[in-house]
This record gives C-alpha cells, sequence and structure tokens, in this order.
C-alpha cells in the first residue's frame, strides 16, 4: 500500500527533515521558462509540508541544461515562495543552518542518479526524515532520487501522486461503454501499447497524427515521407479503432501544401502527411461530443506550424466542450491545451508525458512500486 503525506499525523511532520523529489523538466527557450504547469502542479505538496513545519529540501532534474541556477528566480516566482539554492550535495551536511526550503541544483549532474546507484542515494538521504516522491512524470525511471533512495528513508507519496493516480486511474477504469481513447503525437512505439491496453476498455479508439502513418502503411498505403517509425507493428483488425479518412500532404522541405484536403492516397517521395483533414475532424468531434470519457494524447498533425495545426486545435475544443469527463496529458499536447487557454475545462490534465504513456498502458512504474503502490 502506497502512504501519502495527507495520512502522517501533524508530529510526524513538523520539524522533520523531508527531501522532497518535485519535477521541473519544463521547456525553455534562452533561459525563459515558456510553460510551467509541471511547477506549479508542485505547490499544492510543498505549501502542505512547509505548512505543517516541515523542513524541505526539493531535488529535481531537468534535462536540457546542467545547472538550474539562471532559473531559480522564475523558479522563487512560479512557486510563490522564497528559497535557498545549494549547488552541490555535500552543502546538506549544514541542514540546520539552511532555511525552511531548498532547492538542490539538477540532480542530473551526478551520472549515479541515472543507475540508480545505491551509494549516491545513500548520500542524498543523509540527515533527512523522510523522503516524499512528488514528481509523477519521472516515476517509471529507475533513478536514484526516485527508486533507490526509498530504501534509505521511509518513503510517501505527495499530492499530486495521488492526484495523477486517480485521474489515469479513471481512465482505465471506468466502463468501456462511451470511453474514447483520442491518440496522436509522434512516439508510436509509447503509443501502440496504449492501444493495445485499451482494446477492450474502450468503445471507440481515434487515431490521428504521425502515429496513424503506421496503421496507413498496414492498409498498403505509400506514405512517401512521412514521419513514420518502421520498427512498430501494429494491429487494426478491431472495428474500435477509426482512423483518419483524408489528409493534408505537404512539401517535405518547404512544408507547401500539395492542394486541398485529399481521401487516402499514395504520398510521393519528398511529400509527407501533415495533419488529418476537415472530414477526419468532423467524424473524430462528432464521437467525442457525444462521449461519456475522453481520453487525449498527441497532437493530430504536424501543429508547430500554423496551418497544420487546425485539426488539433478543433479537436482540443471538442473535448473541451463536450458534457464527457476528460483527461489529457502529454507534454506536447499540454503545451497546446495551455496555448489555447483551455485548461481548466478538462476534468484532469497529467503532469506525465512517458509517465502518463506507461500508466495507461497498464505497465508497473517503479517509481511507484517502490512507494509499495502495487501492493
Ligand atoms: P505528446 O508530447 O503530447 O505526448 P508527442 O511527443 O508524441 O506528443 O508528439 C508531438 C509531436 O508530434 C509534435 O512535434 C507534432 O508536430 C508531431 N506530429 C504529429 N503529427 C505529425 C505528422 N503528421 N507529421 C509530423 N509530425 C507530427
Ligand atoms: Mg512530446
Amino acid at each position: 500500500m502506497i502512504k501519502y503525506i495527507d495520512e502522517l499525523r501533524e508530529d510526524e511532520l513538523k520539524d522533520k527533515k523531508v527531501l522532497l523529489r518535485t519535477d521541473f523538466d519544463v521547456p525553455f527557450v534562452n533561459g525563459r521558462i515558456q510553460e510551467d504547469f509541471r511547477i506549479k502542479a508542485q505547490k499544492e505538496t510543498i505549501d502542505y509540508l512547509i505548512g505543517l513545519g516541515a523542513k524541505v529540501v526539493m531535488v529535481a532534474h531537468i534535462s536540457a541544461i546542467d545547472s538550474f541556477e539562471e532559473l531559480v528566480p522564475q523558479l522563487r516566482i512560479i512557486l510563490g515562495r522564497e528559497f535557498g539554492f545549494i549547488k552541490k550535495l555535500e552543502q546538506l551536511g549544514q541542514l540546520e543552518q539552511l532555511g525552511q526550503l531548498i532547492l538542490l541544483d539538477n540532480i542530473r549532474q551526478d551520472s549515479r542518479e541515472e543507475k540508480n546507484n545505491e551509494g549516491f542515494a545513500q548520500e542524498l538521504s543523509e540527515g533527512f526524515d523522510i523522503y516524499v516522491n512528488n514528481a509523477f512524470a519521472v516515476s517509471h525511471r529507475n533513478h536514484a532520487s526516485v527508486s533507490a533512495v526509498t530504501k534509505k528513508l521511509p518513503a510517501y507519496g505527495g499530492l499530486l501522486i495521488k492526484k495523477e493516480i486517480a485521474g489515469l486511474s479513471r481512465a482505465i477504469d471506468c466502463p468501456a461503454e462511451g470511453k474514447i481513447l483520442v491518440l496522436g503525437g509522434a512516439k508510436i512505439s509509447t503509443k501502440m501499447p496504449v492501444i493495445a491496453n485499451f482494446f477492450d476498455k474502450a468503445e471507440k479508439i481515434l487515431v490521428g497524427g504521425a502515429i496513424a502513418n503506421n496503421f496507413f502503411k498496414v492498409l498498403g498505403i505509400d506514405v512517401g515521407s512521412s514521419l513514420v517509425d518502421n520498427n512498430v507493428s501494429v494491429n487494426i483488425k478491431s472495428e474500435k479503432v477509426i482512423l483518419p479518412e483524408d489528409i493534408l500532404i505537404a512539401d517535405k522541405k518547404t512544408n507547401e501544401m500539395e492542394d486541398g484536403a485529399s481521401s487516402l492516397k499514395n504520398v510521393k517521395e519528398g511529400y509527407f502527411i501533415a495533419d488529418i483533414g476537415p472530414k477526419s475532424v468532423q467524424k473524430f468531434c462528432e464521437i467525442i461530443k457525444g462521449a461519456k470519457m475522453v481520453i487525449w494524447n498527441g497532437p493530430m498533425g504536424y501543429a508547430e506550424i500554423e496551418k497544420f495545426s487546425h485539426a488539433t486545435h478543433m479537436i482540443a475544443k471538442a473535448v473541451a466542450d463536450s458534457e464527457a469527463e476528460s483527461i489529457v496529458g502529454g507534454g506536447d499536447t499540454v503545451a497546446l491545451v495551455r496555448e489555447l487557454n483551455i485548461m481548466d475545462k478538462f476534468s484532469y490534465v497529467s503532469t506525465g508525458g512517458g509517465a502518463m504513456l506507461e500508466f495507461l498502458t497498464g505497465n508497473k512504474l517503479p517509481g511507484l512500486e517502490v512507494l509499495g503502490y502495487y501492493n
């Protein structure tokens, strides 16, 4: 059984030193954070622990940079809190003199983190009373600050972990009748297993984005220079899987559209399928409108280019406007939802990308397993 921090008594947190695994792995450009959803999702747990008098050291990673230093002022604003910043693990030895809330620099600076090294976990946990994992989006990783550390300290789930498990379990467990899975995007190897798991858990599975190209190939359609993963085999025997019936084709080099939307056809070399067409959008939107539950991950097309973003925007709005319960997730998908300013119209927005897909696949997440979630 997983134990969450809100099950701890006040005296189990007051003046206790808490090692908190947070998640600040957000996109940024030229030192500016572009998307703060994941950071904000940490706030509730931080506030809860501090409010009960715990002394908290936050541990996090950002994959794209070495040090957090230049992001610290922005993190303070987003979290609405002052906190101390320490660059080296050794400084944790002076825990007594440090303030109530501290951030340790990028945990992945130490190569032992990703190796789930026991010695590193020991060094990390020195001087702490408890460990709390609140980084759902890294819980599919067997890393020292997610996994090995739980052998060194009493380990608990944070409030975000609790919400993610509740939200995503609902996606899996609610009745198949009226449940629609909408999948798009590019990483087909991570998405096919989700489709497989939902074959008998959903009423319909709508497939768009580059992952549809794999299905087109099985139908014998030449997808030209479209984005496609040749190592993944797909199964479309089930009539539950609804594929796009029209597509937008564009020049791979110039992104110029070939001509208007066309029905499914062979695509010439040098051209690629850039988006699903208006008939498909209409069909998908109608299905979404009549749903009881919609789970959506992945853009319908090459949405970074405005002219190939329309289908995705229409689908996003259809999910947001429908009466259905809605669960959405994925880095690119959430960024799009944020841009459209409709985040609050979804029943649950997951902070997980890979972790969410693993959860929806039905796989055990190592970071949740060590907290006792599967026992
Ligand atoms: P998420 O992060 O929401 O899980 P993915 O990372 O799987 O989504 O996929 C998002 C990416 O997929 C975007 O960069 C988008 O441009 C790309 N994409 C979707 N459809 C196509 C397509 N038809 N051709 C090229 N890229 C596509
Ligand atoms: Mg992505």
